[in-house]
């Protein structure tokens, strides 16, 4: 049998504990974000100035030696031909993954590294910029110097301009990346809530999914750095990028293999891979901790390769598995086909892709993360329903599917509680067949459950609520009727026991004449249900020992036959 859901929590000691480390790593990103360079107020009669003046050019990032004897790259821009023309120039670098960056000209100069944007001289925040104004005629070039790229294909990008399309374009850059961001904490938030409603430890899977790639794309999309720096990883984003880089990866093949049914298909898959991935963390995790750099970037571009072969492994199965009939493939399809989109343009060297590839890598992860909440959703309306399931089976009684007696004693408990409340009256009858051991032993066990399934059906289409019938245990029932009180109570009784006679005759069995014994009782004031069934499991005596096949009230009325 499977196991519920409380169960599996129960059994995991380690999803609570997991729980627990999500938890701490979320309020640790958000209060990192929060107190980030609180800037100073102060509140005037009818405005507020917020910060302070500036004594250092470049507060917080200077161009110190260290920096610019790392820079392994340079390049020059020339001024058009005849010299600058004395207009504002916006220079705008990205996508050097990981390492300094310089912008020079004249006499000011910026540094700065994508993850953590630190340059204050433009509002450039997606790359590191600066607004110039070259004096008119002058032929000095703009000086742009980065350290070699960690990644191959990570094609440093220059754009220069006038400074308002360029700052644009880097506001739209950052938009996508802040939005994507801001996509996967809302996801993430949602998981923990799916998980602490349906305790399934799928959803804190999710969850730490969501803030891996939060992290991930906090480093590699310099959002880390935005508005100050807020993760406190100094001079290591490129090991931080690698270790990301293999957990989030191989996370996210586990998650698509499963989404287009890898383990419906390979059942005993799901635990071997699942052993590869925290394997392939491992590896990750030490390569990037102890690795030289150059080792490193092999190991990235590795990661990278052996991402796209598993995209490709997993988009072969999705459509084997559509090609079987599995409809549920396709949001697994639709999550890898982004990427594989992506591995086919790098291949051709796509400008677009090179200048916009950190905006693209997040879009796909973004878009993978919304698929697989969607299949998260689905799976939460199939625990759902399943619950519900449970919650009936376990309320039903198997032979008549009438309520059972642990449900129907609830139910009871509800009626009284709800008489007593609103006044109404409430009225009981305890119903048990007669002499049902020798219907067993004179036509057999078979046709006693028959007979037992015909009473069933004749009592519950005799109340309004079929569930107010309930079987208390062999050939026992009891029929709650809110609303009804005396005589009329007690005709009812008598007509259900003529029903049960009428509709055991309608089985058709030789020599079967089936009669019930009902005690009647009626809820008294500040009764309890407890008393009020005693008082109709005795009156039900009564009748049987006055001679069966009758009704007898607990208020002492003589059981009429
Ligand atoms: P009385 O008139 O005094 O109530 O006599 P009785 O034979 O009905 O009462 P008793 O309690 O002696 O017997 C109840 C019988 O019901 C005994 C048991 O074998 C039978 N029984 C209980 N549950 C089932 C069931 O699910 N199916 C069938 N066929 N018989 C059942
Ligand atoms: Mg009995
Ligand atoms: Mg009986």
């Amino acid at each position: 049998m499977r196991r519920t859901c409380k169960e599996r929590v129960n059994g995991h000691g380690g999803v609570r504990r997991g729980l627990a480390w999500c938890l701490l790593a979320l309020a640790w990103l958000l209060a990192d974000v929060a107190f980030a360079g609180a800037p100073v107020r102060t509140r005037g009669p009818d405005y507020i100035v917020s910060g302070a003046p500036a004594s250092d050019p470049f507060p917080g990032r200077t161009c110190d030696a260290a920096a610019l004897a790392a820079l392994d790259r340079h390049i020059e821009l020339p001024p058009p031909p005849g010299g600058w023309s004395g207009v504002p120039q916006a220079v705008n670098v990205f996508n050097v993954f990981a390492g300094e960056v310089m912008v020079h000209y004249g006499d000011r100069q910026v540094c700065g590294r994508m993850h953590d944007a630190r340059t204050r001289d433009s509002r450039f925040r997606a790359g590191v910029g600066m607004v110039l104004v070259p004096r008119a005629g002058d032929t000095e070039p703009v000086r742009v110097a980065w350290a070699q790229p960690l990644k191959t294909g990570w094609i440093p990008t220059v754009r220069i301009g006038a400074p308002s399309p360029v700052q644009q374009i880097d506001t739209a850059r950052l938009l996508v990346r802040t939005a994507c961001l801001a996509v996967a904490l809302a996801l993430a938030v949602t998981a923990l809530m799916g998980f602490l409603s349906a305790r399934d430890s799928v959803f804190l899977g999710y969850t730490v999914l969501c803030v891996g790639t939060i992290l991930w794309q906090a480093v590699l999309s310099g959002l880390a750095g935005y508005p100050e720096p807020w993760l406190p990883i100094g001079d290591n984003e490129w090991r931080w990028v690698a270790a990301l880089s293999c957990i989030g990866l191989s996370l996210a093949s586990l998650v698509m293999w499963l989404l287009v049914g890898g383990a419906r298909r390979w059942p005993r898959s799901r635990r071997g891979l699942s052993v590869g991935v925290a394997v392939f963390w491992l590896a990750g995790l030490a390569a990037a901790v102890w690795l030289p750099l150059p080792a490193l970037a092999v190991v990235i571009g590795g990661v990278d390769e052996a991402f796209a072969l598993a995209c490709l492994v997993i988009l072969a199965l999705g459509l084997h598995m559509l090609w079987q009939g599995w409809m549920g493939a396709l949001a697994g399809i639709a999550a890898v086909l982004p990427f594989l989109v992506m591995a086919a343009l790098d291949r051709t060297g796509n400008l677009l892709l090179i200048e916009y590839r950190v905006e693209a890598m997040q879009l796909a992860i973004t878009w993978f993360l919304i698929v697989s909440a969607y299949a998260l959703n689905q799976r939460l309306g199939r625990l759902r329903r399943r619950r519900e399931e449970m919650q009936l089976l376990a309320a039903t009684d198997a032979l008549t599917g009438l309520t059972n007696r642990r449900a129907g004693l609830r139910r009871l408990e509800g009626r009284v509680a709800e008489a007593l409340a609103t006044g109404m009256p409430l009225s009981v009858g305890f119903v048990d067949i007669d002499l049902f051991k020798s219907i067993n032993d004179v036509h057999g066990h078979e046709t006693g459950d028959r007979v037992l399934v015909a009473v069933a059906r004749a009592l519950a289409a005799s109340v309004r609520d079929a569930a107010d019938v309930i079987r208390m245990g062999g050939e026992e029932f009891l029929v709650l009727l809110p609303g009804v009180a005396g005589q009329a109570a007690r005709e009812r009784m008598e007509t259900l026991r003529g029903r049960v006679t009428a509709a055991t005759a309608a089985l058709g069995v030789a020599g079967l004449r089936v009669t019930a014994s009902i005690g009647l009782a009626s809820l008294e004031d500040g009764e309890d249900a407890r008393t009020l069934l005693r008082r109709a499991d005795e009156a039900m005596y009564r009748a049987k020992r006055a001679g069966r096949d009758r009704v007898a009230d607990a208020d002492g009325a003589p059981p009429g036959g």
